[in-house]
């Protein structure tokens, strides 16, 4: 099978801003059964019957836990979403089933009883059922909600996190979630409801004062209204805001903007997701620690905070 080993190309494209693929030729399920780090850890062994709920990273497989990984290899079916890729998939055996269960925002897309029934039944018929979802389960992805369903059933199960996209996929953009110069604090929102509506239940005026730093989800719908609420709510207009597309994937883009210009920049680019999405000063950092951007010939700067990095706030 094809192997993807992410990496950026060292000649000078500059601009494009884009992960290169370089494909290699792997021996599929066997490779992957043989890794000896993993069999030395003694990972453990996939009981039947049971399904193990687990978060396959942002994209690169390279983030993909070492529990992941173990249950790829040992799965007789993985029930997965739109967002876990072929090539995470294609580390497991051919001969595992593969059960598309995607819910994409505004697209016909399996309804969550279903997918909670779904487990249950293939637990019950001495499966092992691998039930794999883009980034951690528990962060926005509805992880709690079938683990509750397994437990209402009486079918063992284990979780998995995974790396989040808010985390690991600002990391693959230069961006820190936290830094101390920056913020102390991070708040997670989603920007989605299951209907597809805005949350209405979140105090945005609070958030907008009271967190330097906001990574949203699934936000990019709203980002005009989400704007609109910092603006109003005392944030300033020039306030660094980025874009992350695909994060940690071979196509992973980044646009970098600012409150007031956001949506215009949106419209501009084209911007699809899915898309994380960071408000706050640590968008600035990404000046200096872009480290994919470095490996295709970008200038990385030493001071992106100005005499702000000076300031230690402990
Ligand atoms: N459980 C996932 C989040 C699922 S919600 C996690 O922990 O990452 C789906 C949203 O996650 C997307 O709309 C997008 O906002 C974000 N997301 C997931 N993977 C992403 C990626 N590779 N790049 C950018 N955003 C991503």
């Amino acid at each position: 099978m094809d192997f993807c080993f992410f990496t950026r190309k060292t000649s000078k494209m500059s601009g494009s801003n884009k992960i290169v693929a370089l494909k290699g030729k792997q021996e599929g399920a066997a490779a992957s059964s043989d890794l000896a780090p993993v069999a030395g850890l003694e990972l453990p062994t996939f009981e039947a019957g049971w399904v193990w709920l687990a978060g396959a990273g942002p994209g690169d497989p390279g983030l993909l836990t070492l529990h992941a990984l173990n249950a790829l290899q040992q799965a007789d079916v993985i029930v997965h979403d739109a967002l876990v890729s072929e090539h995470i998939l294609a580390l497991a055996s051919p001969q595992t089933e593969k059960v598309y269960a995607g819910k994409r925002g505004g697209k016909p897309s399996v309804k969550q009883r279903d997918i909670s029934a779904k487990l249950i039944e293939l637990a019950r018929q001495g499966k092992r059922v691998l039930r794999l979802k883009g980034g951690d389960p528990f962060v926005f992805g509805r992880g709690g909600e079938e683990a509750l369903s397994l437990v209402e059933a009486g079918v063992p199960f284990r979780i998995i996190p995974g790396v989040t996209a808010g985390i690991g996929g600002l990391g693959y953009a230069g961006i820190p979630v936290t830094h101390r110069d920056t913020n102390h604090a991070v708040t997670f929102v989603t920007g989605h409801m299951a209907g597809g509506d805005m949350p209405e239940n979140l105090d945005w005026a609070a958030i907008a004062k009271g967190s330097p730093a906001i990574v949203l989800y699934m936000a990019l719908s709203h980002f005009g209204e989400i704007a609109r609420l910092m603006l109003e709510n005392g944030r300033a207009k020039d306030e660094p805001v980025a874009f992350v597309r695909n994060a940690s994937l071979p196509d992973q883009e980044v646009l970098e903007t600012t409150l007031a210009s956001a949506v215009a920049d949106l419209e501009r680019t084209e911007f699809k997701g899915p898309a994380i999405i960071v408000i706050g000063e640590i968008v600035r950092l990404r000046q200096s620690l872009d480290w994919l951007g470095a490996l295709e010939g970008k200038v990385l700067k030493t001071d992106p905070l100005g005499n702000r990095g000076e300031l230690d706030a402990g």
